[in-house]
């Protein structure tokens, strides 16, 4: 269990209390303590983490109006935004960053990331290439480094770490903020120590960063320990938080090695690296999002096209109801990070980004079908039934044949939605949840 759904279990045990009393917050304090101790969180932590609720849960008087259950998960908010740490400011000045983390992590692209945020903010980024077990490490690094418009450095087939960084640091002298990458591995090992205490040495990095993946759970500690252990990690950052991992085991990563969390990567893209924003990201954790303007959104969308979970399961998909899909989707746009939190990964882009333009071209097309054509695609794709359409809607057969296109991608959408009940489940209770 990941430590977020620990933690909502924990608070879910508060549904229906009505009043806080010793009985009440003990139970809850035990689920939470389980949670909080299989994710590795340090005991110690734990402790005084659970004194701190229980103490001021029977202190303070309930609010009127709140429920117990609100007024707790609201506390347990406050305590872990606290462990997590404030929001982060990153330091724009000169300085040499070290890249840690096991394979796929996301290392070499959120050097990158970092690369393009410093240049961006206009100090010069020059990138070495220390990973000298991955292949294509080198070409990697390079490439994106050319997109980042940072300098770069690197000896194809060189092992030598320490040769590496001392030429890199020469040869990119100048450059005001260094970034060097490193190799990883699928698990922790001496080797990897060694090669990093090298580069350690050589590199003298200001900061020292464990990239992990927003997927990984309690491991994340036993991880960050390992790394700080061999040389000190100064700080975390968690990618893919735009996956299904909400980043539970950041908590056990900063618990264990006593760093916060600096950035998020949201995406693969150079760009999609954002500032650690602890509301946020412990808002997310719990399931709480702060996005409630967009669910209010999604709600009035969802309400407007009447789109019922229990049907969108059932119904077969015609044209007709593509359309009222499409308007409502359109509308969620900016949900699609919403979506992903549900499991909702793969909606197509063109569902969820339908533009006005075209929505408007859609439905005219939509429009001169015949009431038979609406409910079978099969008559649609006649080419002469194209053509009428496309005149009798004053559109081409290539907008025609585009609006098929789409068609077919979010009957996909639909087959897949349908088969899958976790999915199905999520997103009714998400759904039943809002209204
Ligand atoms: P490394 O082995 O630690 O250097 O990992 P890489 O930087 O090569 O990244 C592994 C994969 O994860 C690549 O396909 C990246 O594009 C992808 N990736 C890295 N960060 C993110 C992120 O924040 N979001 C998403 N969706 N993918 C990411
Ligand atoms: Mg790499």
């Amino acid at each position: 269990m990941d430590l977020g759904e620990g933690i909502r279990k924990a608070i879910s045990r508060l549904t229906g209390a009505t009043i806080i009393d010793s009985k009440v917050i003990r139970e809850f304090n035990k689920e939470l303590q389980k949670a909080l101790i299989s994710a590795d969180v340090e005991i110690s932590l734990v402790a005084s983490l659970t004194k701190k609720i229980e103490d001021a849960a029977l202190r303070e008087k309930l609010p009127p109006g709140v429920s117990p259950k609100d007024y707790i998960t609201n506390m347990i908010y406050d305590e872990l935004v606290r462990l997590m740490g404030e929001s982060y400011e990153p330091q724009v000045r000169p300085k040499r960053i070290l890249m840690l983390g096991l394979y796929g992590a996301g290392k070499t692209t959120t050097s990158a990331k970092l690369a393009k945020f410093y240049q961006d903010r206009g100090l010069s980024v020059g990138m070495i290439s220390c990973d000298v077990n991955r292949p294509a490490a080198y070409e990697q690094l390079e490439t994106l480094a050319k997109q980042a418009n940072a300098g770069f450095f690197g000896i194809r087939d060189e092992k030598d770490v320490g040769r590496i960084v001392r030429e890199g640091l020469r040869e990119l002298k100048g450059r005001k903020v260094i970034i060097c990458d490193s190799s990883g591995r699928s698990a922790f090992d001496s080797e990897l120590v060694a090669q990093l205490k090298k580069i350690n040495e050589e590199f003298a990095p200001d900061e020292k960063v464990l990239v992990i993946n927003a997927d990984t759970g309690q491991v994340a500690g036993r991880q960050a320990a390992e790394f700080d252990l061999a040389v000190k990690i100064t700080e975390v950052v968690v990618t893919k938080l735009d996956g299904s991992g909400k980043g539970g085991g950041a908590l056990s990563a900063v618990s264990a090695a006593h760093v916060r969390i600096s950035f998020v990567g949201t995406g693969e893209k150079l760009n999609a690296l954002e500032p650690y924003d602890s509301k946020k990201f412990v808002g997310r954790l719990l399931g709480i999002p702060d996005i409630e303007s967009l669910i209010k959104n999604v709600n009035e969308a969802v309400r407007e096209a009447n789109i019922k979970p229990e049907e969108l399961a059932s119904e077969t998909l015609d044209f007709q109801t593509f359309y009222t899909q499409l308007k409502a989707m359109g509308k969620m746009g900016p949900m699609k990070n919403m979506l992903g939190m549900i499991g909702l990964n793969d909606v197509p882009k063109e569902v969820t980004e339908t533009g006005e333009t075209k929505l408007k071209r859609y439905e005219a097309i939509i429009g001169s079908m015949t009431p038979e054509e609406r409910k079978e695609e099969r008559l649609v794709r006649e080419h002469s039934r194209i053509v009428r359409i496309a005149r009798g809607s004053g559109t081409t057969e290539k907008d025609v044949k585009g609006l098929l296109n789409d068609f077919s991608k979010m009957r996909k959408f639909y087959t897949m939605f349908k088969n899958d009940r976790n999915l199905n489940k999520n997103l009714s209770k998400f759904m039943g949840g809002q209204h």
